[in-house]
C-alpha cells in the first residue's frame, strides 16, 4: 500500500493493481498478537481507509494468488488462470510463519500467527482456556503470552536460547523481560526445545508437548512462533537472485529491471545493517515500500533512517531504533527494572542502537544520538541523569541528520509515545 501511494505521489498516473491471496481488504498485522483476546473489535484494522483505493485509482484484487511471472512477456500469472500485463512488478510478498514439522498431518490446536484467519482460529481455541504452550520466546510469542495471561490463561513459553529475546536484545534485556513475564505468571522452559507433540488416539488434537530435556507439558493449545521464511518463491522461479530474501539494491531494484521488491521479503543493503539483509519491522515495511514506490515512479529514493520497531507486552511498550552488531558494547542505564529500562549499543564510542521499555522520550533521544554520530561514554549512557538530548545536539552541529521524507506516517516514536497500546 505504501509503495502504491508513493507511486501516485511520485507522479505515476498509470494503472496500479494490488494482488493479494488474502481475501480481506489489507489489514494491519501488529494488532493480531496484541489484541486478539482483549480487544477483538479492533483486530482487523484496515491499512488505509477503504475509500483510498477509489480515490487513488488502485485496483485491489483480493483472494487471488500470483502463481508465476513471465519476464519475457511481462505478464503476471494468477491462480484463477488469468494474467495481468505489467510494465513493472513490485514483489511485496512478505514472509510466512515457520513450522516445527514435528507432527505429520494437521493438528487443529497447533497454530501459528501471521494472518487474520490465524488470529481468529487462535482466539476461538483460547476461548476454551489453557493450558497454552508457546514455542518461541520472540516478539510474537511474548506478546501472545502477555495477552493470554491478561485473560487468565495458564501459559508456558519454551525457548531454545537461554533467555527470551536473547537474539535481538541480548542477555541483560532478555533477563529483565523474563522477570517481567514471570511476575505476570508466565513459566519459561529455556535452553530447550520441543522433541514431540503427543495427541490422543481418538482425536488429532495435541494434549502434551514433550521437551528435549524430557519435561512433559500438558497443552490445550500450542502456538508455534519460531520465526519466518521469506516468500521469495516467485523471484526464484523468475531467476532473480535470492539470499534468504529477494536481493535488491538501495532503491528496491532486483537484477531484472522488470522486478522490484520491498518490505519483509526484500534483502536490502540498509546502511544500519552489517551486511545486506531483511528487516521484519512494520515501520521499515512502510518506509521501504514508500521509498521503493517513489523510486519506481522515477524519483530514486533510498531508505537510510535507523530501523524502528515496537512491541506491546502487558501495559508496557518496548521500542528500539538502530541495529546492534557483534562486538558492540551494551550499556544498561543504572535505573533499570523489569517494568522500565533503557539500553544502548555503543560502537566506536557512538550509539548504534537503543532499546527501551516504557521510555519513549529517552528512546527518541537515543535515535537522535544515533543520527548525530556524537561520541559518548558508557558511563554517561549508564547515568540516568545524563541529558541525552543536550549531547545529541552537540553532535548535530558536527554532522547533518540523515532522514528520509516523513512519508505517509509521522515519526514512529512520537506515534507510540504516551499511548503504549496504540499500533
Ligand atoms: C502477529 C504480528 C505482529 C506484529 N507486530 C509487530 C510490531 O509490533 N512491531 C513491528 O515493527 N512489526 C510487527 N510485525 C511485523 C509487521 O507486521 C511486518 O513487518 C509487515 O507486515 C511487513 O509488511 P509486508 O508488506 O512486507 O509483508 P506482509 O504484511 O506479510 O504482506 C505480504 C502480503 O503478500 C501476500 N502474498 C504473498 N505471496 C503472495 C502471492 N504469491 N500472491 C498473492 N499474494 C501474496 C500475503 O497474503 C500478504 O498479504 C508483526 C507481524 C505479525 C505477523
Amino acid at each position: 500500500m505504501s509503495a502504491a501511494l508513493a507511486l501516485r505521489r511520485g507522479g505515476f498516473d498509470g494503472a496500479i493493481a494490488i494482488v493479494d491471496s488474502d481475501p480481506r481488504e489489507p489489514y494491519e498485522r501488529p494488532p493480531l498478537s496484541k489484541t486478539l483476546l482483549s480487544n477483538h473489535a479492533s483486530l482487523l484494522k484496515p491499512i488505509v481507509d477503504p475509500a483510498t483505493y477509489r480515490e487513488e485509482g488502485i485496483d485491489l484484487l483480493g483472494g487471488l494468488g500470483v502463481c508465476g511471472l513471465d519476464s519475457g512477456a511481462h505478464r503476471v500469472l494468477l491462480d484463477d488462470g488469468t494474467a495481468l500485463d505489467a510494465d513493472r512488478v513490485l514483489l511485496a510478498t512478505g514472509v510466512a510463519a515457520r513450522d516445527l514439522n514435528l507432527v505429520s498431518g494437521p493438528r487443529p490446536n497447533v497454530l501459528r500467527l501471521r494472518t487474520a484467519d490465524d488470529a481468529g482460529a487462535l482466539a476461538t481455541w483460547l476461548a476454551r482456556g489453557g493450558p497454552l504452550v508457546i514455542v518461541g520466546g520472540g516478539f510474537i510469542g511474548l506478546e501472545l503470552a502477555a495477552e493470554a495471561r491478561r485473560a487468565g490463561i495458564d501459559t508456558t513459553v519454551v525457548e531454545m536460547a537461554p533467555l527470551p529475546l536473547y537474539g535481538p536484545a541480548g542477555p541483560a534485556i532478555g533477563q529483565l523481560v523474563r522477570e517481567l513475564h514471570e511476575a505476570n505468571g508466565v513459566r519459561f522452559h529455556l535452553s530447550t526445545t520441543v522433541a514431540a507433540m503427543n495427541s490422543t488416539h481418538t482425536s488429532r488434537e495435541v494434549h502434551e508437548v514433550v521437551l528435549n530435556d524430557g519435561t512433559r507439558l500438558p497443552a490445550a493449545v500450542v502456538v508455534v512462533g519460531v520465526g519466518v521464511i521469506p516468500r521469495d518463491e516467485l523471484a526464484r522461479s523468475a531467476g532473480v537472485a535470492t539470499d534468504g530474501g529477494i536481493v535488491v539494491d538501495e532503491y528496491g531494484r532486483t537484477e531484472n529491471p522488470w522486478l522490484w521488491a520491498a518490505g519483509d521479503v526484500a534483502s536490502q543493503p540498509h546502511p544500519h545493517l552489517q551486511t545486506r539483509g531483511r528487516i521484519e519491522h512494520w515501520d521499515v515495511a512502510l518506509r521501504h515500500g514508500e521509498a521503493v514506490g517513489l523510486s519506481m515512479a522515477g524519483q530514486l529514493t533510498a531508505l537510510d533512517a535507523p530501523p524502528y520497531f515496537w512491541s506491546d507486552q502487558y501495559d508496557q511498550t518496548l521500542q528500539s531504533f538502530g541495529r546492534s552488531r557483534p562486538g558492540d558494547t551494551f550499556v544498561l542505564r543504572r535505573d533499570a527494572t523489569p517494568a522500565r529500562f533503557l539500553g544502548f549499543w555503543l560502537r566506536d564510542s557512538q550509539v548504534a542502537a537503543v532499546m527501551g521499555l516504557d521510555c519513549p522520550r529517552e528512546v527518541r533521544a537515543g535515535k537522535q544520538l544515533i543520527e548525530s554520530g556524537v561520541t559518548i561514554t558508557a558511563n554517561e549512557l549508564a547515568d540516568p541523569d545524563t541529558d541525552l538530548r543536550a549531547i545529541s545536539r552537540r553532535g548535530a552541529l558536527a554532522k547533518p541528520r540523515t532522514e528520509i521524507s516523513q512519508g505517509i506516517s509521522g515519526q514512529p516514536a512520537d506515534r507510540h509515545a504516551g499511548s503504549p497500546r496504540s499500533t
